[in-house]
């Protein structure tokens, strides 16, 4: 049986392309984001009691990767990029329906003019990703404490973030166009957003490494296991 979606949400996203988005949701508490509700859905009865919430889950499209198709088993960036495992044992975003899920945290609701929208906090999603639904996250049921985490058991250990004195006026103007934007640099380059492969060999301390967030480039080496910031160029 085949089955068509249209989204019912569009999110607006901090983050500007794939590179470094974390691998999972609440991973960057920093991140603000912004659920932009579509056509029909865009009516705030269709929010209505979803205020009494603490965090949603988000279906969604994994929307830029469709393009590329799927295979059976992938290299997940945890198993350091090399070992292979079943696409269904994985989070792997190149999968047969593109389809992801996130437990976000609600921030507020809110309507600017004609369009309702929910703010949420710790995504992991692409901005101009198309969200498929939202539903409440229903603790007594959603939340297993003793589920098993396999190949995934424990968070990433965190990287500490130095900025450079050449880069402080630069992340001091980021923090004025977008506030809580050191934060979130901070929390993103945590992660280590190198691939498995850069970050398993022997650094290149030289290397300057830049994603987009916001409109900014945020631009980094990695020095003795410490992101240090170089420079945050306003795009
Ligand atoms: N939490 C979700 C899940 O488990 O289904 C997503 C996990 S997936 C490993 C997270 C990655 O998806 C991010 O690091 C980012 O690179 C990628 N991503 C996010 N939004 C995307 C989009 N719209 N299209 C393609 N890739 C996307």
């Amino acid at each position: 049986m085949s089955h068509s979606l249209e989204p019912i949400a569009l999110c607006r996203s901090p983050y500007k392309e794939k590179f470094a988005i974390p691998r999972q949701p609440n991973l960057v508490p920093a991140a603000i984001g912004r659920l932009e509700l579509q056509g029909d859905c865009n009516r705030a009865e269709c929010l209505r009691g979803l205020e009494q919430f603490s965090h949603l889950w988000l279906i969604f499209s994994f929307h830029q990767n469709l393009a590329q198709g799927w295979k059976p088993m992938v290299r997940p960036p945890r198993l350091g990029g090399n070992a292979r495992i079943g696409v269904f044992a994985s989070r792997a975003t190149f999968r047969p329906n593109g389809l992801g899920m996130s437990v976000v945290k609600l921030h507020r609701i809110g309507q600017q003019g004609k369009l309702h929208f929910v703010e949420i906090a710790g995504l992991d999603l692409l901005d101009g990703t198309p969200i498929y639904d939202i539903k409440p996250y229903i603790p007594y049921s959603d939340a297993v404490p003793e589920a098993a985490g396999g190949y995934a058991s424990e968070a990433p250990t965190p990287m500490p973030m130095q900025i450079l004195p050449q880069a402080l006026a630069a992340m001091a103007a980021a923090e004025q166009a977008h506030p809580g934007f050191t934060q979130l640099a901070e929390q993103v380059l945590a992660q280590d957003p190198r691939p498995a492969y850069q970050a398993n060999a022997e650094p290149d301390e030289a290397r300057e490494y830049g994603v987009r967030l916001h409109d900014r480039d945020l631009r980094w080496q990695v020095r003795q296991g410490c992101n240090c910031v170089t420079d945050v160029v306003a795009l």
